[in-house]
């Protein structure tokens, strides 16, 4: 269970976000949509801002990544290939009564008292079936106490039926036949089971009456329960969160969202809303490679849309159902290739950044960079390492062609403490190592080569000793195996497979590969709102007359914060000073977004500009237009996380603020 603390945290966060006009629930005249989020004036622009900043680290900034801007549909060829179509599904279970769901993995553990139903009976009216039912109404008490035995029901059916028609000479026919039809109107469900767990103080009354419109919901006339015993149960995950009714099996439920392309609905024209970025990238791979001019090593980065319907939305807008990501794929040369090039291949041998890529890095180091890489692009925008937590899956968590994934954590407010005190956090990015998994998987089922030719590996394989070309040869062969085998669709019989994967070895040997890939993938909203959480402080300030002042302060890193720089006329009613504010307002909005105020105490809008998270104040005062002679056209600048004033020349104003918030 979430600390109540906790909860009042992001209580505030979320109310802070629709009052300043960061967040808003989509849709919410109509009373929201679940799952999906708007984003405010403020929030429009904090969101740009990290998406810029990962832009231009991942790729402006880097010789070796290039954008890609792919559509949010494309072929479902492509989630065939990639696997989503069979396997991107969450396992899940359903609440019977009311229909919701609930991640199998996300239900938490509950105890209690749990009132057990084995199932209920109709309780026969005489109008139903008056040929019998009379007589089965009379005797209503034995017929609820012997509901729960089907023995019992039907001989009570089959002595009414044969009292009404003895001497009919198809007597048995006749009591198999209303026996049938008795047992399916009333006794459908007689084993169909409901459990509920009873709310502290609840009486089993309660759980009766919800039993009661449960049955009735499956067509139960007149429900007679049966069973009904009370049962003590510890930890369970079994009880839907909200109804406390027993969950359903669980089953998986696949996240994609479907839609129709062309005018007609039929099963050949559906088409998903792409469930992540990065398919788009290995789809287009050859493209990019061909056009690009880059080689090996070297990375595609993607920023956009992606659509998931989870099956239960939360955390504000941690889960959502429409996001955006930001990945990167990097390609790398396998580490056979690797190695017949350089001799041998790099491995990590400490924890760390390990510096500059180096050419005989293997896939570990790889990773390792790109795990470093990403916190210290967090690190640049103010979400300090304390802030992150770590988790390395585990081989059962790992994809089957996944050699290593580390998620990079955020310590939201909603993250769990564990056994040893401790908030390990919950995902903002997962960096994966997907070995040569999506190209081949494209190059399989398009039938296009996703190879590269490496004239190095090419050159190097000539100048290896045979033993060598022999040993990496066979290493590759068998990775390529072993994917082939793993993947094996109908009609690859293992001949087909061990020839494949020797033309694949070959190939090795003549400077062909697929290249190998390396996935930071991140959420842009989740990363938004660690940004929010993380800036998210309140102060307390007492004035003169000693009345205290709960404030919010949004101390964003002044590289995301929505605005840099608030520029303000010390009073509103002197022309002169709103003209220089004026001015110096329009100086700065070429170079940042810089918002202007006039309205209320100096104080009132610094707290505005505090609250909206604006870094820097500017403030024009009388100084400015020379008062005090030696102070003319300057202003004072204000700092947002303690206060602190400054006198700056307004000519260096703009260098000075972009030294600061660029
Ligand atoms: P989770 O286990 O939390 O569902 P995931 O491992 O399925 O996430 P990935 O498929 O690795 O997520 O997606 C990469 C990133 O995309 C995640 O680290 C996260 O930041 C973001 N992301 C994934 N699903 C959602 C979602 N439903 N809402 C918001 N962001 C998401």
């Amino acid at each position: 269970m979430a600390e109540p603390k906790e909860n009042v945290l992001m209580e505030k966060i979320v109310s802070l976000c629709k009052r300043r006009g960061f967040v808003f629930q989509s849709s919410e005249i109509y009373g929201g949509i679940n799952g999906f989020w708007d984003y405010g004036p403020l929030g429009a622009e904090l969101k740009r801002n990290v998406k810029e900043l990962w832009w231009n680290s991942m790729t402006r900034l880097r010789d070796d990544v290039v954008g890609l801007e792919a559509t949010i549909i494309m072929a479902p060829q492509i989630w065939k290939a990639s696997g989503h179509v069979e396997t991107f599904a969450d396992m899940m279970r359903e609440c019977p009564m009311t229909r919701k769901r609930v991640r199998t993995d996300q239900v938490e553990p509950q105890s209690g008292s749990v009132v057990k139903f084995t199932g209920a009976v109709s309780n026969p009216k005489p109008e139903v079936h008056d040929d019998y039912l009379t007589t089965i109404e009379t005797s209503a008490s034995s017929f609820s106490n012997a509901a729960n035995n089907r023995e019992a029901i039907n001989n009570c059916v089959k002595s009414v039926v044969s009292v009404k028609h003895s001497g009919a000479s198809d007597l048995d026919e006749r009591v198999e036949e209303e026996t049938g039809i008795f047992w399916a109107n009333h006794c459908t469900h007689a084993s169909t089971e409901f459990s509920i767990l009873l709310p502290a103080g609840k009486p089993v009354e309660s759980a009766k009456k919800s039993a009661i419109s449960f049955y009735q919901s499956l067509g139960v006339e007149n429900p007679v329960l049966l069973g009904g015993v009370t049962e003590k149960v510890e930890d369970s995950t079994d009880f839907h969160p909200e109804s406390g009714v027993k969950l359903g099996p669980s089953r998986p439920f696949n996240l994609m969202l479907q839609t129709y392309v062309g005018p007609i609905q039929s099963e050949e024209n559906i088409a998903y809303l792409r469930p992540e970025t990065a398919q788009a990238i290995f789809a287009q791979f050859k493209n990019v490679h061909e056009t690009s001019r880059q080689k090996v090593p070297f990375g595609i980065a993607q920023v956009g849309k992606a659509f998931r319907n989870e099956v239960t939305p939360r955390n504000f807008t941690f889960r959502s159902r429409e996001f955006e990501q930001m990945e990167l794929e990097f390609f790398i040369k396998p580490d056979e290739a690797v190695e017949a090039i350089h001799g041998n291949v790099a491995v990590p041998t400490a924890p760390g950044h390990p510096g500059e890529p180096q050419p005989n890095w293997g896939w570990q180091m790889w990773h390792q960079y790109w795990v470093e890489e990403r916190v210290r692009f967090y690190e640049g925008i103010g979400l300090s390492r304390a802030t992150l937590g770590f988790h390395i899956q585990t081989p059962e968590e790992l994809a089957h062609y996944a050699r290593a994934t580390t998620d990079i954590l955020f310590k939201f407010p909603f993250s769990k403490v564990d056994e040893q005190g401790e908030v390990k956090g919950d995902e903002l990015e997962g960096v994966a190592a997907r070995s040569d998994f999506d190209l081949s998987q494209h190059e399989r089922h398009s039938g296009k080569a996703m190879g590269v030719f490496d004239e190095d590996l090419r050159t190097a394989w000539g100048k290896l000793a045979p033993e060598k070309q022999k040993e990496l040869r066979q290493r590759y062969y068998e990775a390529r195996k072993k994917y082939l085998t793993k993947t094996a669709r109908e009609g690859d019989s293992p001949e087909k497979i061990e020839k494949e994967a020797q033309e694949d070895a070959d190939g090795l040997a003549k400077g062909q590969y697929i290249p190998h890939v390396i996935e930071p993938s991140a959420g842009v909203d989740r990363l938004i709102l660690a940004l929010l959480a993380n800036a998210f402080t309140e102060t307390t300030s007492t004035d003169e007359k000693g009345k205290s002042e709960v404030r919010t302060v949004m101390k964003f890193h002044p590289r995301v914060a929505p605005v840099k720089v608030g520029v303000f006329p010390l009073l509103k009613n002197k022309p002169e000073l709103v003209a220089k504010a004026k001015e110096v307002f329009q100086l700065l909005r070429g170079h940042m977004l810089a918002f202007y105020d006039e309205t209320g105490a100096i104080g009132r809008r610094y707290a505005r500009q505090d609250e909206a998270g604006t870094p820097f104040g500017v403030t024009i005062d009388f100084d400015t237009l020379g008062e005090k002679p030696e102070l003319l056209n300057t202003v004072t600048v204000r700092h947002r996380d303690d206060g602190a004033q400054e006198r700056i020349p307004i000519s260096e104003l703009p260098g000075w603020l972009l030294a600061r918030v660029k």
